[in-house]
């Protein structure tokens, strides 16, 4: 294109090669401190709508049922308290109750946290504490909102905001999982011990002992035995490709 300058494009010619190194690189970095000035969790990830939608899950057995007028005329749950969904009206048939069909996973990782100081709020069932945080853990799993978090200290949290931290390091379609670094749970918020956050094994004696570990010695705790995965640990547009290779893939 000419111009008063001369025969000058204003297009450039360089495209720019995405450094792929810098995912890695960004993720361990947002890793290491969550080890070294976390603590640990235990994630529920419960099955959703959109999981129902690909085919992933049934529908609950226990509180969801067609013949009920309370879940034909209105698409919710017959009753609220479900102990095999946790209230997702989701359940996994063939890992049935003792695989807990009801949660697409359960994993313990670090992470960390800044609640807020507790306050009394009115909902309809009466006056309970809550509180509002913020967490932020590994970028191995991504919760979604409604999924529950078990604190070390016995409380347990819904995630209400979830995002995912990218990095663009050249021209390239990007996506979250290829120039993801991170996810974040800006918001979360404490429930009630009335609310099924509460029926989600295991119980939460159990979860405070095992959560609140000592640090001698200084390496992670095995909690593999506590851990169960029902389907993918990052999912939503990529629940379809991901099932079998549930971590995310580097430099790719
Ligand atoms: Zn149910």
């Amino acid at each position: 294109m000419a111009n008063n300058i001369g025969n000058v494009s204003a297009q450039p010619y360089y495209l720019k090669t995405p450094e792929f190194f810098m995912i890695a690189q960004e993720r361990q970095r947002h890793d290491e401190p969550i080890y070294q000035y976390g603590e640990y969790a235990m994630f529920v990830l419960l099955w959703n709508a959109i999981d129902y939608a690909n085919g992933l899950v049934q529908r609950c057995p226990q509180c969801y049922n067609t013949n009920d007028a309370v879940s034909r005329v209105y698409n919710q749950p017959s009753y609220a308290m479900c102990d095999l969904c946790y209230g997702s009206m989701f359940f996994l048939e063939s890992a049935g109750v003792g695989g807990l069909g009801g949660m697409k996973a359960r994993l313990v990782r670090p992470c960390m946290w800044n609640p807020t100081d507790e306050y009394q709020k009115l909902v309809a069932t009466g006056e309970i504490i809550t509180a509002t945080t913020s967490v932020q853990s590994v970028s191995d799993f991504r919760m979604r909102t409604g999924d529950f978090i078990l604190k070390a200290d016995g409380t347990r949290w819904r995630v209400a905001r979830h995002e995912t931290d990218s990095i663009i390091s050249g021209f390239q379609a990007a996506n979250d999982i290829r120039a993801m670094t991170g996810y974040n749970y800006p918001l979360c918020t404490r429930e009630d011990e009335s609310t099924p956050a509460f029926l989600a094994p295991p119980d939460t004696a159990t979860v405070m002992s095992l959560l609140d570990t000592s640090i001698i010695p200084n390496w992670p705790v095995d909690f593999s035995s506590w851990e169960v995965v029902n389907g993918g640990l990052i999912s939503d547009d990529y629940s379809n490709t991901q099932q079998n290779n549930p971590a995310p893939a580097e430099g790719n």
